[in-house]
Parts: structure tokens; C-alpha cells; sequence
């Protein structure tokens, strides 16, 4: 469940280690980021964290020695609500994830570092990510935070996966299926896998469900299984080279976190 590399983990270091490393304000700091919910009955609840977990050890184990980088215990629960009426989803309410958020920022920063990564991989959550790297950021002006979603870095799913999927399918559908058939494939059930897209989006409308001007919606407003994509198309073949990529594209990110300047357009203005 959570293989990270043994000199990446950050739970592993001692207190004078950390106290003695050089050059902490570039070391790279990650928190994993997922969920424990629903989705639907050939996946288990795992999901979003096993996929944060999954990359991030991939990546870690990957990176150049030379760019220092630790990997925080994984923040297995998130804000799910969107999935409670489906039995068996954990939620946070927001002001718990904002708590919780600001107390290891803010303990990540008083051990001396400045540079925090959120890697999330739950599609409920990366608003409360934003507010509170800006939150922190305005508050700690020397403090560098990113709040990441695993699947925004390159990527091969917009080859492997149709247009319809790609727009509808984001939640246990073929994507987030053939990943975990890569990542866990003892916990998928593709017998029970199914197709199934969000009933009566709007037509011929500005509104959609995700797009730019998007209306608020529950899990069970928009589909009965609590799927909403392909699953029955997953494939461990197309799991495998999108967790390919995705690594690839972790392992640049956080070598672009640690080269990262933070612009400073008026001088160092802490104040
Ligand atoms: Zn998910």
C-alpha cells in the first residue's frame, strides 16, 4: 500500500537529521494526497490515495539522488462528500481539511523548510488545495507551495482514452480502472465493471458538469452506480503506460520544484 523508497520517506528521518540537512529551503517535501470512497462496485475505496502513493513511489524511486525530496506519510481521507450517499465513503469537512492542511504546512515550515507539494489525486478536492497554498503563501512569504493534481502533469490517457471518456469518465471509469490494474490489480473486480455516463447533463447550454461554467452536483444527481466513465474498457496494458508517463512526469515535476525560484517582483519583502 505505501512502497516508498526507503531514503525518500519522510517519517523515516530523525529529528537531527533533519535539524543538520543542508540547504533545506530547496528540499522538496510531499504530501500524497487521496480519498476513501465509492467507486462503485469493481473498485475499491482505495483508489485516489493508491494512485497518489502509486506515482510518488514510482517517482521518488526514479529521481536523481542529487535533488533531495521526502515523501510525508499519505493523507488517506479527503473530502468526499460528494460521494455520501454511496455506504462506505470516510469525508472530511472542509474546514477539517483546512485544519488539518495548515497544521503539517505549518510544522513542515517551522522544521525549516519551504518547499511544500500537495499531490492530490481526488477530483472533490484541489479548491481547498488552492486556498490554502495561498492562504500559507500570503501569510509565509518565503514559503513555496504547489497545489498539485496527479494527472495534470504530461500524460498518455489523451491518447489511450476516447473524447467522451475523457470528458465524462471521472470517476471509476476506464482511466482510474486501467490504473489500478496496473497499481492493484488483486483489488479490481472487472467483473462487476461498468459503462455508465451522467444522466441529463444540459443541452445546448453554457452549464456543464466540469466545463467553464460548471453547476454543482452529488454523485447520485448524475449516475446510479456511482461510475461515471468506460470501465468495462480498462485495460492493464493501458494502466501501465499511463502510470509510465505519469511517473516520467512526477519525476520532472519535483526537479522543477526544487530548482524553483519563487518570482519576488519587489525585492525579498518579508514582512
Ligand atoms: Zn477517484
Amino acid at each position: 500500500m505505501n512502497n516508498m523508497p526507503n531514503h525518500r520517506n519522510y517519517a523515516y528521518l530523525t529529528s537531527p537529521e533533519i535539524a543538520a540537512m543542508p540547504n533545506k529551503e530547496n528540499v522538496v517535501i510531499i504530501q500524497p494526497m487521496g480519498a476513501i470512497e465509492q467507486h462503485g462496485a469493481h473498485l475499491p475505496l482505495i483508489v485516489d490515495a493508491q494512485i497518489s502513493i502509486g506515482v510518488l513511489a514510482r517517482a521518488l524511486g526514479k529521481l536523481d539522488r542529487s535533488v533531495p525530496a521526502y515523501a510525508l506519510p499519505p493523507l488517506f481521507y479527503g473530502k468526499s462528500n460528494e460521494h455520501n450517499s454511496f455506504v462506505g465513503t470516510i469525508s472530511m469537512r472542509t474546514p477539517t481539511m483546512l485544519a488539518i492542511l495548515t497544521d503539517i504546512a505549518e510544522s513542515i515550515y517551522r522544521a525549516g523548510f519551504r518547499k511544500l507539494a500537495l499531490m492530490n489525486s481526488h477530483g472533490g478536492q484541489p479548491q481547498i488545495l488552492e486556498i490554502i497554498a495561498r492562504d500559507l503563501h500570503e501569510k509565509y512569504s518565503d514559503f513555496c507551495i504547489f497545489p498539485l493534481f496527479t494527472w495534470r502533469v504530461p500524460n498518455v490517457a489523451k491518447d489511450l482514452l476516447s473524447a467522451k471518456e475523457l470528458e465524462l469518465g471521472i470517476h471509476g471509469g476506464d482511466a482510474e480502472t486501467s490504473l489500478m490494474l496496473s497499481l492493484l490489480p488483486d483489488q479490481v473486480k472487472m467483473e462487476l465493471a461498468v459503462t455508465e455516463y451522467p444522466y441529463g447533463l444540459p443541452e445546448h447550454s453554457l452549464l456543464s458538469m466540469e466545463g467553464a461554467n460548471p453547476f454543482a452536483w452529488t454523485m447520485r444527481d448524475l449516475s446510479k452506480s456511482g461510475v461515471l466513465g468506460d470501465a468495462r474498457s480498462a485495460t492493464r496494458e493501458k494502466g501501465d503506460l499511463m502510470l509510465d508517463s505519469l511517473v516520467i512526469g512526477w519525476t520532472q515535476l519535483i526537479t522543477d520544484i526544487y530548482k524553483f525560484e519563487q518570482p519576488k517582483a519587489y525585492g525579498n519583502h518579508l514582512l
